[in-house]
């Protein structure tokens, strides 16, 4: 899947390359806005990152740029700080969503495919070994036997499976599932790690939901 970046800040762009292609994203980059435009009009993307301040035109003004062309790829704006993006603005002129700087991968990319999925671009299952985790239709199961989760639970579940065989943080599983806002017990992610264990590995003899000491936690196909 391809993807545009439009960032000024040079180094910054090439980091997101850098981490998207490391998630399997193909990735062109533009520093401009002007490029932008002129970009989104010459290739097919699956989706634009777009920065908010930019040089020749504001992501605002890609963004309008773009739709009135009939282009409806999804775009993801990306903004300095909190306050910036103007939420009314941004839909006004096409956006589909916005993400504050700084960001970890794992944050962008979940709501990238979150994105993805909610323009029918991505698959809504995410499988790990004989787990699948149905985003579309909210359905969990092991080896065929339906799971009945939370919320909390199903949304971190989510988490863990769209970034499977890799360790994601604590901080990283609260800034998706509870937002950067949250405030509340320093144990809530244990919590509800301890919960889906008790749902998805324990009936089923499993360790599929592994704690990684000192890091966080990894949903892995291979139980060890
Ligand atoms: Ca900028």
């Amino acid at each position: 899947m391809r993807l545009l970046v439009v960032e000024d800040e040079r180094r910054l762009a090439e980091a997101l390359k850098w981490g998207l292609e490391a998630h399997g994203f193909e990735v062109d980059v533009r520093h401009d806005g002007l490029e932008a435009v002129q970009a989104a009009e010459t290739n097919v993307y699956a989706a634009i990152l777009l920065d908010l301040q930019l040089p020749g035109l504001s992501g605002y003004r890609v963004c309008a740029e773009i739709r009135r062309t009939g282009n409806d790829v999804p775009i993801l704006m990306l903004t300095a700080k909190s306050g910036e993006y103007d939420e009314v603005e941004g839909l006004d002129t096409g956006a589909d969503d916005y993400l504050t700087k700084p960001f970890s991968y794992v944050v962008l990319v979940a709501r990238l495919r979150a994105l993805l999925r909610r323009t029918g671009q991505a698959p809504t299952q995410v499988v790990v070994g004989d787990l699948v985790v149905d985003g579309a239709a909210r359905r969990c199961s092991r080896a065929g036997q339906r799971i009945v989760l939370t919320d909390r639970e199903f949304a971190v579940l989510e988490f863990l499976g769209e970034h499977r065989e890799t360790v994601v943080t604590r901080r990283e599983i609260l800034e998706q599932v509870w937002g950067w806002d949250f405030v509340g017990q320093e144990n809530t992610v244990e919590v509800h790690i301890s919960a889906l264990r008790r749902k998805i590995d324990q009936p089923f003899g499993r360790h599929s939901l592994q704690t990684v000491r000192g890091v966080g936690y990894r949903l892995s196909g291979q139980d060890e």
